[in-house]
């Protein structure tokens, strides 16, 4: 399509749309709405405890989104976000939701490299458990697995050259907290032949670094020989903590906000730090700058309907 021959060409099919909404006009789009509105939710947890000022934040939160239209194939026309104000809040469902495809995007990237660089390596999926906690005791218990995780990477067998690690924490039916680590393992080509460690060597390393007298609960997969580790991204770079958990309950959410504060989610280690240390902080850009000099064919506005939970197009 010649460059801005069909700037209008959008807007009779949505003043033919009844009560344009934001889902209406974008499938991709669609998780906004669902986001947003939990974004609602934990601005209600907040108000009125002493997180009043994160309650003013969170509500103001992606208020209102700014696309700009691009032209795909066959002249139709595709939402990009150009402008959006994030209250970057930690639990926000919204803010952690953009940080996380921020993340994804740039692991996707940078992934490729490392294999590249490690052609022969192999890839270990591994969940290190511990038995749920209390979670005014979160806090405690996750220092306490970090310094065991560090225990691990220090011991003779450990077999892997470098790592990634983030933290999970799931809400159990009576309240506790369930914090675990999924994490990303570069071992040598070696490692199944020298140095392999079973399922149960594994729970007894991680049992001893903990220094407990039950066998933890852990995961271990290998990634399939000359495969990438792609298809893990998407579990390991997720929330900290799913937005079922986050809305379901007002004091144990404002238990985590005390508890988690200034914790970290991502941490990186060995020969992978120098490719993923960036995951280890906030994304400056949660809009996803990355495509440029695409054709501008005209904005659209959308603004967050509290009463219809929807993003409705604005005049
Ligand atoms: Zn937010």
């Amino acid at each position: 399509m010649p460059n801005g021959s069909d700037e209008n060409s959008v807007v009779p099919i949505i003043a033919a749309i009844e009560a344009p909404y934001l889902s209406d006009l974008s499938e991709r789009d669609k998780p906004w709405d669902k986001h947003r509105k939990n974004t609602d939710q934990v601005s209600t947890h907040y108000r009125g405890s002493e997180f009043n000022v994160l309650a003013d934040r969170t509500s103001f939160c992606s208020e209102f989104l700014d696309f700009r239209l691009t032209p795909r194939d066959e002249g139709e026309l595709r939402l990009k976000l150009s402008t959006a104000r994030f209250c970057r809040v930690r639990h926000c469902p919204v803010c952690q939701w953009r940080r996380s495809l921020m993340w994804k995007a740039k692991a996707y990237k940078v992934l490729p490299q490392i294999v590249e660089k490690y052609p022969k390596h192999r890839w270990l999926f591994v969940t290190l458990t511990v038995k749920n906690c209390p979670i005014v005791e979160l806090r405690a218990t996750l220092t306490w697995m970090n310094e065991s995780f560090k225990r691990l990477t220090k011991l003779k067998d450990w077999p892997a050259q470098g790592w990634l690690k983030s933290v999970e924490v799931t809400r159990g039916k009576d309240g506790s907290a369930h914090p675990h680590f999924h994490c990303l393992l570069l071992v040598p080509p070696s490692y199944f032949s020298h140095g392999y460690l079973s399922q149960a060597k594994w729970v007894e390393l991680w049992q001893r670094c903990l220094r407990i007298d039950y066998q933890p609960v852990m995961d271990v997969q290998a990634v399939k020989k000359g495969a990438q580790p792609m298809s893990l991204i998407p579990e390991l770079l997720k929330y900290c903590v799913k937005e079922s958990d986050l809305v379901a309950d007002r004091e144990w959410f404002l238990e985590l906000t005390r508890q988690l504060h200034k914790t970290r989610a991502i941490a990186t280690g060995g020969v992978l730090k120098q490719y993923l240390k960036e995951l280890e902080e906030e994304p400056e850009d949660l809009i996803g700058q990355e495509e440029t000099g695409e054709v501008d064919e005209g904005h659209l506005y959308f603004g967050w309907r509290k009463n219809v939970k929807k993003y409705k197009l604005l005049p």
